[in-house]
């Protein structure tokens, strides 16, 4: 094989991507450029580690190829936005198989090809190699990249009508006013103007820095890819704000598809809770079903602690009395576990802790087993010994309580 002049790679800031976000799918020119296996699983804590994600998404890959392409019709990830997901074919024989691409990166210095210039490049993350100069399709899944600028276009478009506004006075009306009048969003890229929001490492010199403008109501640097008019966002839907150490203020909010899908599953819910509460699906009677519902739950729990503390007295009694003519007792009810027992003991505690022993337990064959033992602590060790010789499992086996009962009531 000959010298082989291997063509540069667009820049970040400047990709086919950025320059045309509706772009969505095959691109052919693109040729491969640089192609290098990634080392080794990384012990960075670093969320972006492609090896990391690879093996808690897909078990299979277990090779990690950086690929840098002419140019790229994928975006990496950067300015808010996620990376783009999609596939690459190449075009030669080596393979007809389209790659699935789900991790674009800006390519970082401490990574192979750690030269300056590279920080403004973008690396494609490959579960398997290219040939370098191989010519290659890429596309996008544009489904998701539309999701994903309608959600990033929206927050653009509501970063500039909050900065005209007070924060709790904002509502849908005024964000679907904004759509509706279909105002232009425009790129632009004006030799010398700097930015503060720029990443550390991005070149500034040789890089390519965009402002995104939405007519004359916002003006701000972002690598992210746009929509090209506000009407494209479709709707946004205002959900609630959440206050961040007193001093900040987080506003939630949805945009077009993802709203209706996310109110479609409200709706859906409400109607389930409707017909499980015997109500319509309106919000008011659905409201109304659940805080009857708690108040009838917070009535029921009380009546329970008042029946639950007749019976521990009914039993406190029966367990003194027997205790006239015996030194030990023994007392067992299935269910209400500790609750059951502490009322128990409050009721004897004064008869039995001078000079007799109760066994009290609770639970069911096959459930978990619950034992107190109270008393006369002279007593209490030697019936210990005893149930030590009954019981075995956490769980009450079959003839286990039957048993326990009649060792406890030996004499
Ligand atoms: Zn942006």
């Amino acid at each position: 094989m000959g010298a082989f002049a291997a063509p540069t790679s667009a820049i970040v800031g400047a990709l086919k991507c950025q320059k045309d976000s509706y772009c969505s799918n095959t691109y052919p020119q693109t040729l491969a450029t640089e192609t290098a296996q990634l080392s080794g699983k990384s012990k960075t804590k670093e969320s972006t580690d492609p090896t990391k994600r690879l093996a808690d998404g897909d078990s299979t890959p277990s090779k990690t190829y950086l690929i840098k392409l002419a140019d790229s019709v994928l975006f990496s990830e950067g300015g808010g936005q996620h990376t783009d997901h999609g596939s690459i074919t190449t075009m030669n024989n080596e393979s007809n198989d389209s790659i699935p691409i789900t991790n674009i990166r800006r390519h970082k210095p401490r990574r192979p090809w750690s030269t300056v210039a590279d920080s403004l490049r973008c690396i494609y993350f490959s579960p398997v190699p290219i040939s370098l100069g191989m010519p290659v399709h890429q596309i996008v899944d544009f489904t998701r990249r539309w999701d994903l600028m309608q959600q990033h276009t929206g927050q653009h478009l509501l970063s500039a009508i909050m900065d005209g506004m007070d924060l709790p006075t904002i509502g849908w009306k005024q964000c679907n006013e904004k759509i509706r009048d279909g105002i232009p969003i425009t790129v632009e890229t004006p030799e010398g103007r700097g930015s503060n929001s720029l990443p550390e490492n991005y070149d500034r010199e040789k890089g390519v820095v965009r402002f995104i403008k939405i007519e004359n109501m916002d003006n701000n640097a972002c690598f992210g890819m746009h929509l090209k008019q506000s009407s494209h966002i479709e709707l946004i839907l205002m959900q609630h704000m959440q206050s961040i150490r007193g001093t900040s203020c987080r506003l939630f909010f949805t945009a077009s598809d993802r709203a209706i899908s996310m109110v479609t599953k409200y709706i859906n819910g409400l109607r389930f809770i409707g017909v499980s509460l015997s109500s319509s699906s309106a919000t008011a009677d659905v409201a109304a079903g659940v805080q009857r519902l708690g108040d009838q739950v917070s009535e029921a729990r009380k009546k329970k602690k008042k029946t639950l503390a007749e019976i521990a007295k009914f039993e406190g009694e029966h367990i003194k009395s027997y205790l006239e003519g015996h030194q030990t007792a023994f007392l067992q009810r299935t269910t209400d576990g500790l609750d059951f027992i502490k009322l128990v003991v409050f009721e004897i505690k004064d008869t039995v802790k001078e000079y007799g022993v109760v066994v009290l337990c609770s639970g069911e064959v096959k459930t978990p087993r619950l034992i107190v033992l109270f008393g006369n602590p002279g007593l209490v060790e030697g019936m210990a010994t005893k149930v030590k010789d009954v019981v075995s499992t956490a769980k009450w086996q079959k003839g286990e309580i039957e048993a326990l009962k009649a060792a406890a009531e030996a004499k």
